[in-house]
């Protein structure tokens, strides 16, 4: 039996919560939530690893309608966040809209219903509008290197940490240095028999400024919630000057380049070592990870850092870039995730049947990060270009939220069967971005990042102020979408007549 809801959101992270919470604020309750996994929570329930924390100032990294008191940390660890997310499920009254263990395995525009029809695991489903918030850091990415299936000893991923897989004592090779190993590689160091961490790229390391937060702290800011919306604003401010030099300026991220310098300087002291860690690309071009315990951690007798990629991986060993060979028991994948190539985008059909992946031919663009022309009544958190490196992607989702709410309501209102972005505006903001991007530290820095796609291009962050993006997706443009009522001029179909509607509803529609 098919299935039916009008409004069908992949993934229950902050995007998926955060939309549910919008769409019920305005009234509009016949929307699931399909969650793969067992527990909701998206990248803060599956990433696990050692040392797993947030490092965008807490009071920052939350729902701004959610300020969360408790935090016992500026930089919240991982747990913190689960929880804090599953409490938003309770108060936002969004858990009887869950669906857990339900994985969406292809969604296809249908014209003639004028309906997406998804295949799930929970069987066949129909929706009026379908939203993918299943966000760019979900699936982990192995690297292409030769004889990964060969290996005999354990191999884990940091987004798929195995917990019951006891590293003492163990030879260790972790590959990557970016945020996710720069987190859990001082965690383990003391615990393994013998570490080598493989380094391609030295990544910009800064000075962190994590602290606890006391007790006193956070029972002043239960009983004065201002006081934490004033640090809100506060690290909000701090985080968005970093956009002159990112995105207008790149020559200022030497004034930070120098802090970093200084801090390498300070943690290491044999020049060799320090050499091999310094970036030889402009500050910004890829995530500035903050750490304290980075460096120390490779000083320890137990780790070698092996500046060199990965090469190749044997039944017993790694070999490197040089073609040196290190018996590891175990490789700890820090190689991060399928941004630009996100799998859902090879799920997804449009009007005229073809796949996004196949309409993005490797270069991933869309309107506000959000529409793509072609593909109805579908929207994305977190799509093209709609990334931070430097501030809270909580904030981008938010906007994001309200610009897809809108989009329904704009449907709902209108008694029209479809919305669909149009071509002009999409094209215009894409050339507009474009501009911006030719002047950014991404496409400046001298660097090689997991934001650009298969054709070179940064498809990842959004190059401006993030006010600006916040103003532009939350203010209602009419004319950037077209409503439609049955199939389109021209479509596959040749029908005009829209085909009735399955009458089963999973949740009726708010009758105010
Ligand atoms: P990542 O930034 O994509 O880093 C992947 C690492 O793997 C890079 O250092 C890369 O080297 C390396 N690598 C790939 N293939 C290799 C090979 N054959 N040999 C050696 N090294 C290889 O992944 P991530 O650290 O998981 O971070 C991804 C994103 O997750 C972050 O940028 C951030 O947005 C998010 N994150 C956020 C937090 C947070 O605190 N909010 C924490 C963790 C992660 P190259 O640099 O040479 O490409």
């Amino acid at each position: 039996m098919i299935q039916h809801v009008r409004v069908l959101i992949v993934g229950s992270g902050f995007s998926g919560i955060g939309l549910g919470r919008a769409l019920l604020a305005s009234r509009f309750s016949d929307f699931l939530l399909f969650e793969r996994a067992p527990e909701p929570g998206g990248v803060w329930q599956s990433n696990t690893y050692p040392g797993c924390r947030c490092d965008i100032p807490s009071h920052l990294y939350s729902f701004s309608f959610a300020p969360n008191p408790d935090w016992t940390s500026t930089y919240s660890p991982q747990p913190e966040i689960r929880d804090y997310l599953g409490r938003c499920l309770d108060r936002f009254r969004l858990r009887p809209h869950l669906r857990t263990g339900v994985e969406v395995q292809e969604a296809r525009w249908d014209e003639q219903d004028q309906l997406w029809h998804v295949e799930t695991s929970d069987g066949p489903w129909t929706a009026q509008v379908l939203v993918s918030a299943v966000g760019p850091l979900t699936e982990p990415k192995l690297p292409d290197v030769p004889g990964i299936d060969r290996f005999r000893g354990t191999i884990m991923h940091s987004a798929r940490w195995d917990h019951a897989h006891e590293l003492a004592g163990e030879r260790v090779a972790s590959i990557g240095t970016g945020a996710s190993a720069v987190q859990y590689v001082p965690e383990i160091a003391d615990r393994v028999g013998r570490l080598y961490v493989f380094q391609r790229t030295a990544p910009w390391i800064t000075p962190h400024d994590k602290r606890a937060i006391t007790e006193a702290e956070r029972e002043r800011f239960r009983a004065r919630p201002g006081r934490q919306r004033a640090e809100r604003a506060k690290a909000y401010a701090a985080k968005e000057l970093l956009v002159l030099g990112l995105a207008k300026r790149p020559r200022l991220m030497r004034l930070i380049e120098g802090l970093a310098r200084r801090h390498l300087a300070q943690q290491v002291a044999d020049p060799a070592l320090r050499r091999a860690l310094t970036p030889d690309f402009t500050l910004g071009c890829k995530r500035i990870v903050p750490s304290n315990t980075w460096y120390p951690a490779l000083q320890k007798e137990n780790v070698e850092l092996v500046p060199r990629a990965l090469r190749e991986v044997r039944e017993h060993s790694v070999i490197d870039a040089d073609g040196v060979e290190r018996e590891v028991d175990t490789i700890i994948f820090g190689t991060g995730f399928h941004v630009t190539d996100i799998p859902f985008a090879e799920q997804v059909r449009g009007r005229h049947g073809e796949l996004l992946s196949a309409v993005w031919a490797g270069s991933p663009r869309a309107y506000l990060g959000v529409s793509v022309p072609g593909f109805p009544n579908f929207f994305m958190f977190l799509g093209p270009n709609s990334g931070l490196g430097h501030s809270s992607m909580v904030y981008m989702i938010e906007a994001q939220a309200e610009h897809v709410k809108n989009a329904v309501r704009a449907l709902d209102l209108s008694g029209a069967t479809s919305i669909e972005v149009d071509r002009r505006t999409h094209d215009a903001y894409n050339a507009d971005l474009d501009r911006k991007l030719a002047k950014s530290v991404w496409e400046l820095g001298g660097c090689r990042s997991f934001y650009r796609d298969a054709n070179g291009r940064n498809a990842t962050i959004y190059p401006d102020w993030t006010f600006r993006y916040r103003r532009q997706a939350v203010r209602w443009k009419p004319g950037a979408y077209h409503l439609a009522t049955g199939p389109v001029a021209g479509s596959p179909t040749g029908s005009p007549a829209p085909a009735p509607r399955p009458a089963a509803s999973a949740e009726s529609k708010d009758p105010s």
